[in-house]
This record gives structure tokens, C-alpha cells and sequence, in this order.
């Protein structure tokens, strides 16, 4: 005789709360279904190891059906099944604490900030079926059972003509919730959450096309039973970890290098990361991390995990540890998260301090890709910058990658002193200055190297950074020479600058009239206030201009300092020295233009 039953008095307030729950979420019914399946192996191929079942065939799998006709989705397993008692503690009394719990804690929540499982899964099959059923029969034997169960939360219990050992579970499926009796999104959803579960999971999509000569639609197995950061990697090959990167994150690229995780008691965790490979500059740099609990699918780019500067980082974390009905911002300030973080980032630093020391080619290869993260990642956290200082690679003016404790031991560098250039070709005639005094000399081009260089100079006791155009100490003879008196006032008129910085020194390389400096603090000043979008604050780079005692035209010119053409003479030369420097104003050009016709016109 059928039993009939109302699930408890709470149940009426359930209800209405699982149609609503994650309202945005529905698909994770399916999630919760399949996990409860494959729990549901995993207690049987547990009493069968421990011998308090025997006689069971090892064939463990779970089947998902769907039937648009039928309009029911159906998940199968054959796993451990409830025997009429179970199902009355298990089912009925849906594991009232934990839905009493639920209530209270989540009632008045936005249902955008649950992320998690609450012991409720069973009955988030309500979410897409206005009915569900089971047929289960125990591994014990027990007679099987037949449950159903309508939207009102009115059950009916009745014996089961189920013969085999385990549970089906059939959603007649709302018929506003049709999307969800489509193969394609069904599968999807599948592979999404379960695509790494321990047992074999078959899909079939009843009205899909039977392939050639079959009658029927074939299962088809949707998850990889041994997802790859269970592995030991020293089982993993590179093939192996560069095929789970495109599938799982859909990136044609391989990625540059990955790092294989495996945290002990206390954290607990298991996972791959990788550095992905950035291409073009037009590529994203949003990383992704997704989060697993034992294999099953939780949620995407949980951002929580990382350090902002290693934000870019792709992987897969598998926590069981962690509590996954929490919220955000939970994560946000929880102990455990902040020590995977901890954990992750020395993690990163161990593995590129490992290439650079059994693999400085490689390292140097990929160098140009990871420069951005890690250099953000020293100025960001003083943690990461002691541990990676000695291995961060500097481009020099030849090309050639150098740590900054190298750069000082090369030849002709000079104590405290690191000169860089910013542009090869703008700066080209003080690289020049600076390589026929065999200077070393770095190569700092992008946006961040200015920050990070302020970040090393704080750090770095008595060292400073110089940029080749900002000072001559190295490129001056030592004995200056005379003044010559009157040059200043000559080029400050010439060039309509009254109060004009201009300096006299005897440059080694006597074949340029005059350079442009730009002093260090200044050009760091604008590039700080360019960096924080300042637009407002103009702060004008202070330029000295420095006449080379040693050029002849200087010298003539201080001999013969009056009249127009001394004065188209010297206008000519602050220009070039201009030229050499930065980009010329309109102004500034248009001028330059009309002194060169000049110079034409009086050569014919
Ligand atoms: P939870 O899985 O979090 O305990 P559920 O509501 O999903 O909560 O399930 C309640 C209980 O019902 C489970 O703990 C389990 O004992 C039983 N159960 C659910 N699904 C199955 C199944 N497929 N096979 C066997 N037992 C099941």
C-alpha cells in the first residue's frame, strides 16, 4: 500500500525559498543531483573496500537522460541506493536542521552572494520539476522504493519494481523551464560542473539523431575520470598539461609554464595554475581561476585566491577543505583563502626561481611575457619583491637579458649607478656617448619600469637610477675647460628663454656642439603625475641645455658671439640638440625648418 506524507511542516516554506534559491543559478540542480550519484558510488566502493559489502561488480557509472518528448531528465546511478528507512530519514525529513538552517541564515540574502551547497541538494530539482520520483533499491537488497513527489512537497512512497542496485531519478521537468530539455545546454552543463567527477558519466539526449546503422542514441561518457592535478606531477607530461589548459580554458596558445600544486594538511588543496602565454598586447590579461570542491565544479574566477599583480594566472583549485556555502565576502576576509594566496604566490616564486636556475635560456625566453606581473607583483608586495630581486631580468641597450646584480659586476658599470635609456632610437646619441665609454647601459621601455624602478631604488640601499640623458658626469672630461663668457646669454637670447639653463662642459666626444639634459627628478616627476592621470598638474620636465667646450663650433661661436648669425648659429644648435632629445614643438619645428633653408640658401 502506497504511503502518503506531507514533508513536514517546513517544507512549505522550502519550497517557495528552492524555486527562488539562486533563481539565476538554476542549472546547478543538475550539479547537485550528479553529486549525490557519485557519492552515492563512492560510500558502495567504500564498504566494498572495507569488506562490509561484497558481491558487487565494479562496473561504477551514472547516467544523465534527457527526453524532450517525455519532457523528463533523468539521472541514474549505481551506487550504495536507500532502503525504505533511508529514504524516509534521507529524503523526507530533508535533513530538516540543515534546511531550518538554510532558512534562517539565507531567507533575506541575495541569492547572487550564495555560492554554495547546503544540504539541500536533493530537493533543487524543484527549481527546474514540478514533480521528481526515485526508484532505489540498497545494495543491501532491501526492497525497493518508489517516491514521488509534487511541487506542494506532497510525497507518495510505494514499492519498487526496481531490480538493480541503486537510485533513478526522474524531473518531469516545468514547462517553463523547457531550456533545460535541450540536449546541447544540458550537456553544457554537464561538462561544466562534472567534467572531472571520479566515475564514468554518460549523457544521452534521447531525441538526438542515432548514428549510422544504430537504432538507439549511444551514451556518450562527458567526464575525464582522472583530472590532471590529482595526478602526482611527476606523472604529468607537458603534453598532458598543455592539452587540460586548452580544453579547459579554450585557449588556442600554450601556455608558457605551469605550476602543479599540492598543499598538505592544513590547506589542503590541489590544483594547476598557469602563466598563460599573452601573445599580442590585445590579448586579455583577466586570468581565471576555477574553483573545485572533490572534483566538482564550484565556481569561476574565484579572484579571491590571487594577489592582484597574479591576476592574469589561469588554473583549476580543487578545495575540499573549504566551507562552499559562504558568501564572497567571506572569501574576501577568510584566514584559509589569505593562506592558499600565501601559499599560491610562493608557490610561483619557487617555480620561477627553479627555471632560472636549471633553465636560464627558457627563462630568458619567456622573460619579455612575465616581466609586467612580476615587476607589478615587487612594487605591489615587498614579500615578493625580496623573494624574486635576484632573478628579475633587465634588457640591456645590446639585447641582452642581465639580473640587475650582473649589470652592476659588468664591465665599465659604475658604483651606485644604473644608466638606462628609455628609447633606443630618440636617446640613440647618448646610447652612443655612453657605449664609446663603455658604459653598460639598460634598456627600461615600458610604463612600468618607472615605477619599479622607484620601488628598487627604496629598497636598495645606495643605488640610484640615472637616465643617460639626464646627467654627463660619465661622458665629461674631468678638467671642464674655461667658461666661455657670454655663451649663455647668447643661446637664452637666441633662443627666446630668458633664464635658460645652460651649462658648459667639455664632452669626451668633441664632435657634438650641444645636448640636451633633462634632470632625473623632474622627468620622473611628469612621469608619475602622466602615470596617476594628473592631466591638470603640468609639471614641465626641467631641460638644461650643455654646450660642449670641446666642439668647434662652440669655440668660434665664443669668439664671435654677436650679430644674427651667431644668434641663427646658436638657435640651430639648441634645435638639434632638441632633435636628439624629445619631439619638437610646432613651434620648435617650424623654426628648425626656416634656420636649415637659411643655412642652404647661404651654402650656394
Ligand atoms: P546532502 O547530499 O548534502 O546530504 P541531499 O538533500 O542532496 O543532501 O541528500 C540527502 C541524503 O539523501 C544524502 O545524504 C543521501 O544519504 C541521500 N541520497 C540522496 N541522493 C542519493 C542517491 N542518489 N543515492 C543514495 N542516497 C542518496
Amino acid at each position: 500500500m502506497a504511503e502518503k506524507g506531507g514533508i513536514s511542516v517546513q517544507t512549505e516554506h522550502i519550497f517557495p525559498i528552492i524555486k527562488r534559491w539562486l533563481y539565476s543559478d538554476k542549472e546547478i540542480f543538475l550539479r547537485e543531483l550528479v553529486s549525490n550519484a557519485a557519492d552515492a558510488e563512492t560510500k558502495l566502493k567504500h564498504l566494498v573496500a572495507v569488506g562490509q559489502a561484497t558481491g558487487i561488480q565494479g562496473d561504477y557509472r551514472i547516467d544523465v537522460t534527457v527526453d524532450k518528448d517525455e519532457k523528463t531528465i533523468v539521472v541514474e546511478d549505481n551506487g550504495i541506493g536507500m532502503t525504505e528507512d533511508e529514504v524516509k530519514q534521507y529524503i523526507n525529513q530533508i535533513a530538516l536542521s540543515g534546511a531550518l538552517d538554510f532558512i534562517q541564515k539565507y531567507e533575506n540574502a541575495s541569492a547572487d552572494g550564495i555560492i554554495g551547497h547546503f544540504g539541500l541538494g536533493f530537493y533543487s530539482a524543484f527549481m527546474v520539476a514540478h514533480t521528481v520520483e526515485f526508484h532505489t533499491r540498497s545494495y543491501t537488497n532491501a526492497d525497493a522504493v518508489h517516491w514521488a513527489c509534487n511541487e506542494d512537497g506532497e510525497y507518495e512512497m510505494a514499492p519498487s519494481e526496481k531490480e538493480t542496485r541503486g537510485t533513478k531519478i526522474i524531473l518531469h521537468v516545468s514547462d517553463d523551464e523547457t531550456e533545460f530539455l535541450e540536449g546541447a545546454r544540458l550537456k553544457g552543463i554537464l561538462e561544466k560542473y562534472c567534467g572531472f567527477l571520479s566515475f564514468p558519466i554518460f549523457f544521452t539526449d534521447k531525441s538526438a539523431k542515432p548514428a549510422e546503422g544504430e537504432d538507439e542514441v549511444a551514451p556518450e561518457q562527458i567526464n575525464d575520470v582522472e583530472p590532471l592535478w590529482q595526478k602526482m606531477q611527476n606523472d604529468c607530461t607537458e603534453e598532458e598539461y598543455n592539452a587540460f589548459y586548452h580544453k579547459v580554458f579554450n585557449d588556442p596558445l600554450d601556455p608558457l609554464f605551469q605550476i602543479h600544486l599540492n598543499a598538505d594538511y592544513p590547506l589542503n588543496f590541489k590544483g594547476i595554475l598557469y602563466f598563460p602565454r599573452l601573445g599580442n598586447e590585445y590579448r586579455s590579461l583577466e586570468g581565471e581561476v576555477k574553483l573545485f570542491y572533490n572534483r566538482v565544479f564550484v565556481s569561476d574566477n574565484i579572484k579571491e585566491v590571487l594577489p592582484e599583480y597574479l591576476l592574469m594566472l589561469k588554473g583549476v583549485l580543487d578545495c575540499p577543505e573549504l566551507p562552499l556555502n559562504v558568501s564572497r565576502s567571506y572569501l574576501q576576509n577568510s584566514e584559509y583563502i589569505s593562506k592558499i594566496s600565501a601559499h599560491i604566490v610562493k608557490k610561483v616564486c619557487d617555480k620561477l626561481s627553479g627555471l632560472y636556475n636549471t633553465d636560464l635560456e627558457k627563462y630568458r625566453s619567456f622573460w619579455d611575457d612575465i616581466k609586467i606581473f612580476v615587476e607589478y607583483g615587487c612594487i605591489k608586495d615587498k614579500k615578493f619583491y625580496d623573494r624574486m630581486k635576484d632573478i628579475v631580468l633587465f634588457k640591456n641597450t645590446d639585447g641582452d637579458y642581465l639580473t640587475l646584480s650582473e649589470y652592476r659586476k659588468a664591465e665599465g658599470a659604475k658604483e651606485g649607478k644604473v644608466y638606462y635609456a628609455t628609447d633606443l632610437t630618440q636617446q640613440s646619441v647618448y646610447v652612443k656617448l655612453y657605449k664609446d665609454q663603455g658604459i653598460p647601459v639598460l634598456l627600461l621601455d615600458q610604463l612600468i619600469d618607472s615605477q619599479f624602478i622607484n620601488i628598487i631604488e627604496l629598497h636598495e640601499q645606495n643605488l640610484t637610477f640615472q637616465r643617460i640623458d639626464s646627467v654627463t658626469d660619465e661622458i665629461s672630461k674631468e678638467d671642464a675647460g674655461e667658461e666661455a663668457e657670454g655663451l649663455k646669454a647668447l643661446f637664452a637670447d637666441a633662443c627666446g628663454k630668458e633664464g635658460m639653463n645652460v651649462k658648459q662642459t667639455a664632452l669626451k666626444d668633441a664632435s657634438l656642439p650641444a645636448i640636451l639634459n633633462i634632470t632625473e627628478q623632474s622627468r620622473r616627476m611628469q612621469e608619475m603625475a602622466e602615470i596617476y592621470g594628473m592631466r591638470d598638474v603640468h609639471i614641465p620636465p626641467e631641460e638644461i641645455l650643455v654646450l660642449n667646450t670641446e666642439n668647434s663650433i662652440i669655440k668660434k661661436l665664443a669668439e664671435h658671439r654677436d650679430g644674427d648669425k651667431a644668434k641663427a648659429i646658436a638657435r640651430q644648435i639648441y634645435l638639434l640638440a632638441v632633435l636628439n632629445q624629445r619631439q619638437f614643438t610646432a613651434e620648435e619645428l617650424a623654426s628648425f625648418l626656416e634656420g636649415s633653408y637659411g643655412i642652404l640658401d647661404q651654402l650656394q
